[in-house]
């Protein structure tokens, strides 16, 4: 796989390969890559004739108290995981390069950066939205590959794609999960053996709301419930929120009729990591 450090040669590259008629798909990560990061990667290739991954730990994203320094970076690794799956190009520009000292500009969405997530992260998708946008300008993709298991995120790039006119489409893939059921996630590394063992509640309670609505069960408060009631069954993993909301907007649902996104986050009590997931109720992404 080529690796790109620099922000120009990156640009001139895509730029290059754009006027000979490839089409470019891009695929944002911050590394430590595992299986889901490679299944948003094949179908990038599915869908483009050069495949970008860009690996960038993004300092924007991060509030003050959060895991910046700590995050890991097993570039070498990733690059040897890229090159197997087939990518062409991987993206890895510095901080400095990206943000220099004067740097002034970000992009801030509003409403539904505001629940959720955004809640607990202040300013955590206007580093999301500001690093993604600086990467389309980049790399110009015709298509950008995201994974579901973010589907907050999911929902903030698809409305700054669509207010700011990117030239862009927009990708989603299904969540990659372990064997029971956890979501793959960089962050799982930081989970003590306990709270591993215990971490599979995260899906239980989601597979017991769509047990439930495929049933016909279309009360919000009911489904919340269920999902609460699974995650009081371990006692190392303490919920955030357990939310339903509509699918594009995030605003909340008290009953069920279109499309709607059931999303949780907890935070384990030994480690104290933060772990999201969610499943759409009537529909998808
Ligand atoms: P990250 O490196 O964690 O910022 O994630 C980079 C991309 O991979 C985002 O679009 C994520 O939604 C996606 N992703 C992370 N974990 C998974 C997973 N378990 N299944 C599918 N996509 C994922």
């Amino acid at each position: 796989v080529n690796v790109i450090r620099r922000i120009e040669e990156m640009a001139e590259i895509c730029s290059a390969h754009r006027a000979k008629g490839a089409r470019i798909g891009l695929v944002p990560t911050m590394g430590a890559l595992h299986e889901g990061h490679i299944a948003l990667l094949r179908r990038c290739r599915q869908e483009s004739t050069i495949s970008v991954m860009s690996i960038f730990v993004n300092p924007t994203q991060f509030g003050p108290k959060e895991d910046l320094a700590k995050y890991p970076r097993p570039f070498k690794d990733d690059c040897e995981k890229a090159n197997e799956a087939g990518c062409d190009i991987v993206f890895a520009p510095e901080a400095y390069e990206m943000y220099p000292p004067e740097y002034s500009t970000f992009i801030t969405i509003e409403r539904i950066t505001e629940g959720l997530c955004g809640a607990s992260r202040p300013g955590h998708f206007r580093g999301v939205a500001t690093v993604v946008l600086k990467f389309f300008n980049i790399v110009s993709p015709h298509v950008a590959v995201f994974g579901q298991k973010d589907a907050q995120q999911v929902a903030v790039i698809k409305r700054m794609v669509h207010d700011l006119n990117c030239n862009v489409r927009i990708i989603v893939e299904p969540t990659v999960r372990e064997q029971d059921g956890l979501a793959k996630s960089s962050r799982n590394k930081y989970l003590t053996d306990n709270e591993r063992l215990q971490a599979g509640v995260l899906y239980k309670g989601l597979l017991e709301a769509e047990r439930l609505y495929a049933a016909g069960q279309r009360s919000s408060e009911v489904l919340r419930e269920t999902v609460a009631a699974i995650y009081q069954t371990a006692p190392l993993v303490a919920p955030e929120y357990i939310e339903i909301v509509h699918a594009a907007t995030l605003t909340p649902l008290l009953a069920l009729e279109g499309p709607a996104l059931l999303a949780v986050a907890v935070r384990t009590k030994e480690s104290l990591t933060r772990l999201i997931d969610n499943c759409i109720l009537g529909g998808e992404l």
